[in-house]
């Protein structure tokens, strides 16, 4: 399936996004951690994209738009793909529906997170990253093994710099200026799914599975 999975930063969207795209064997596509990437190899992109991401901010539209259409033109996206943290505002939305026009594609639904502001705040300041496989972890939620590497590939463990008190509020406030209207734009679309995300990862990944079965009912 062609899936977009939409919500705040820290609702689980990585967590959800890594367990349907191992299940499923489809990209996951994260424009986080292409960014992030970009930025450790210091490319052009990663330039342009560090001190939006320093603040919390999004990255322009064009930045974006961009380095999503290079990616979902490799072929390993015509079988299907998981779009995390792609699109973030309308504009990106609409240009979103271009190339996939123009790829001959169509999304087959957009899942919406929801969690309370409180609880987001909770995942974001307790999570750490595998800097080698990108698996995903909570101090207290899903706690990495006592020597603090990897459970799948043993790589380091880090904390992300923007999951910082300061930096979390602002993107919250991008968040709920700049994305939240996309529901609406999906939900005029016909294709949206709206999930709690508040249960154990568990229990939102089966919610989800049984969502996706009948994605339009
Ligand atoms: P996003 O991709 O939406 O920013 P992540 O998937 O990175 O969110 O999750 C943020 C943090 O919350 C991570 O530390 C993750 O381990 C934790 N987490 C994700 N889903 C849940 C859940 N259902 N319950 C508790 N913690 C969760
Ligand atoms: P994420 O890993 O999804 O939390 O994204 C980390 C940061 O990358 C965001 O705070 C933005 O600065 C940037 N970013 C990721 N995806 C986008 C996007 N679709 N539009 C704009 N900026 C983005």
């Amino acid at each position: 399936m062609k899936l977009v999975f939409l919500g705040p930063p820290g609702v689980g969207k990585g967590t959800q996004a890594g367990r349907y795209c191992e299940h499923a064997n489809v990209p996951h596509i994260s424009t986080g951690d292409l960014f992030r990437e970009e930025v450790r190899s210091n490319s052009e992109v990663g330039r342009k994209a560090q001190e939006f991401m320093d603040a919390g901010k999004l990255v322009p539209d064009e930045v974006v738009v961009e380095m999503v259409r290079k990616r979902l033109a490799k072929p390993d996206a015509e079988k299907g793909f998981v779009l995390d943290g792609f699109p973030r505002t309308v504009v990106q939305g609409e240009a979103l529906d271009e190339v996939l026009e123009e790829l001959g594609m169509k999304l087959d639904a957009v899942v919406s997170f929801d969690v309370a502001d409180e609880v987001v705040v909770q995942r974001l300041s307790g999570r750490r990253s595998c800097k080698d496989c990108g698996a995903l972890y909570h101090i207290k939620f899903n706690p990495p093994p006592e020597d603090g590497k990897c459970s799948k590939c043993r790589g380091e463990l880090f904390q992300r710099s923007d999951d910082e008190p300061e930096t979390i509020k602002v993107r919250l406030v991008e968040y709920k200026e700049k994305t939240e209207p996309l529901e609406n734009y999906y939900e005029k679309g016909g294709c949206l799914v709206r999930v709690d995300a508040s249960p154990k990862p568990d229990e939102v990944a089966e919610v989800v599975r049984k969502a996706l079965e009948r994605p339009t009912d």
